[in-house]
C-alpha cells in the first residue's frame, strides 16, 4: 500500500474528480481507502426502539486507491510516490519521497 492514514490526496477519477481530502482509513486487502469528504454516501439507520426515529448518516465510502494521487505536503502538488532506501545504524528502511520535489514524505 503506497498510501498511509492521514495522507492528503487528490481524486483523479470518478464523480469527485479534482477534490482533495485526507485519508481516514485504509483497506489494504481491498485496495481501497476512505477519504474525508469524498465519495459521500448516505446510510439509513433503522430505529432500534419504538418511538425512535430512523437516521440518515452521511459517510465517505471507501474508494479504489487507483483513483487517488498523493498531494505532496512539501511542494503541494499531486505527485507520484517514489521510494528511497535510507541506512541508519546499519538498519535499512524504505521511505516515501515525492517524485517531483524529491522531499521525504514520511
Ligand atoms: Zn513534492
Amino acid at each position: 500500500m503506497k498510501f498511509k492514514k492521514g495522507d492528503k490526496v487528490k481524486v483523479i477519477a470518478g464523480k469527485d474528480r479534482g477534490k482533495k481530502g485526507k485519508i481516514l482509513q485504509i483497506y489494504a486487502e481491498r485496495n481501497k481507502a476512505s477519504v474525508e469528504g469524498i465519495n459521500l454516501t448516505i446510510k439509513h439507520v433503522r430505529p432500534r426502539k419504538e418511538n425512535e426515529k430512523g437516521q440518515k448518516i452521511e459517510f465517505p465510502a471507501p474508494m479504489n486507491i487507483s483513483n487517488l494521487m498523493l498531494l505532496c505536503p512539501k511542494c503541494n502538488r499531486s505527485a507520484r510516490i517514489a521510494y528511497k532506501i535510507l541506512t541508519a545504524d546499519n538498519k535499512k528502511s524504505k521511505v516515501r519521497i515525492c517524485a517531483k520535489c524529491k522531499e521525504l514524505i514520511d
